[in-house]
């Protein structure tokens, strides 16, 4: 009955943990071919905060993007770049190389299962260089696939109103946006209590080097990898934070799906790239 069949589509899931394999294929034709892949890392978030932190919301905001606007959102991906917290417990850090190549390997793996769009949602701050380089880099080797990273993901209107309702005018981790996300999905895991035990504030230790960059510009300022002062979070900010999320991300995914030129220019550049010195075809002349 086509009532039936018009519910079963409309409930197939959004997660590729809770498909089945027969509704899998399903799944990749509804979502036009784009893979939404959260990541996020395993570290200390201040005083107060769960580990995984980063994974929770990036994966939130991206369930919700897909149930508006239809992909697949790949399982929890906690392995980024997090070297400046390995002097904190629970911190799980891999080698360069290493994230590097795993990372490839599932963009591959995801591939081989019938994607040719992946877009890749970042919830870490220490995964912004790492990620932006991962793409440069998927020129190295010809793909059937394209890497897209989503740089801009939350709504605009939506970051005005959030500008306006906060009550620190700094932070970045752990901070009142990050923790007020945490107390709208799992206030459970939240102890606020804890907020201030710790001192947020930048150190400004390497203020004398303002224009060059180092790997100890995060710990000079904030040793105890807290970044802000989370004693005003609240939940309704935090569900404002993921709404807005959530619908820059589906924008970004309507915008994905119906991209056309990428990969018809990474075909084109790889074949240029095969080989540099073919000329093109003279052009006729009168
Ligand atoms: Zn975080």
């Amino acid at each position: 009955m086509p009532a039936k069949r018009t519910r079963q589509a409309s409930s197939l899931p959004v997660q590729w943990e809770e498909l089945t394999a027969s509704d899998f294929p399903k799944a990749v034709k509804r979502a036009k071919g784009v893979c939404l892949l959260p990541m996020g890392v395993i570290e200390k978030h201040g005083p107060h905060l769960p580990l995984g932190t980063d994974v929770m919301d990036v994966r939130e905001a991206a369930i919700r993007a897909a149930r508006d606007e239809y992909a697949v959102v790949f399982p929890p991906y906690y392995f980024g770049q997090i070297n400046c917290a390995k002097h904190q417990p629970g911190c799980i850090s891999i080698r360069p190389e290493s994230l590097n190549e795993l990372l490839q390997q599932v963009c591959d793996e995801i591939a081989r299962n019938g994607f040719d769009k992946i877009l890749l949602a970042n919830g870490h701050g220490g995964n912004t260089h790492w990620l932006n380089f991962f793409c440069q880099v998927q020129l190295a080797e010809r793909k059937d696939y394209v890497v897209y990273l989503a740089r801009e993901a939350m709504d605009k209107e939506i970051a005005k109103q959030l500008e306006a309702k906060r009550k620190t005018n700094w932070g970045g981790h752990a901070c009142e946006f990050e923790t007020s996300v945490v107390m709208a999905t799992r206030p459970d895991l939240v102890k606020l209590a804890r907020a201030g035990d710790e001192d947020g504030r930048p150190r400004g230790r390497l203020k004398g080097l303002k224009d060059t960059f180092t790997a100890m510009w995060w710990y000079a300022d904030f040793p105890d990898h807290y970044a802000g002062d989370a004693r005003p979070a609240n939940a309704q900010l935090g569900e404002l934070a993921l709404e807005g999320w959530a619908r820059g991300l589906a924008r970004l995914l309507r915008a994905v799906k119906s991209d056309k030129v990428t990969s018809r220019l990474q075909d084109e550049f790889y074949a240029r790239a095969d080989k540099p010195l073919a000329k093109a075809a003279p052009k006729k002349r009168r």
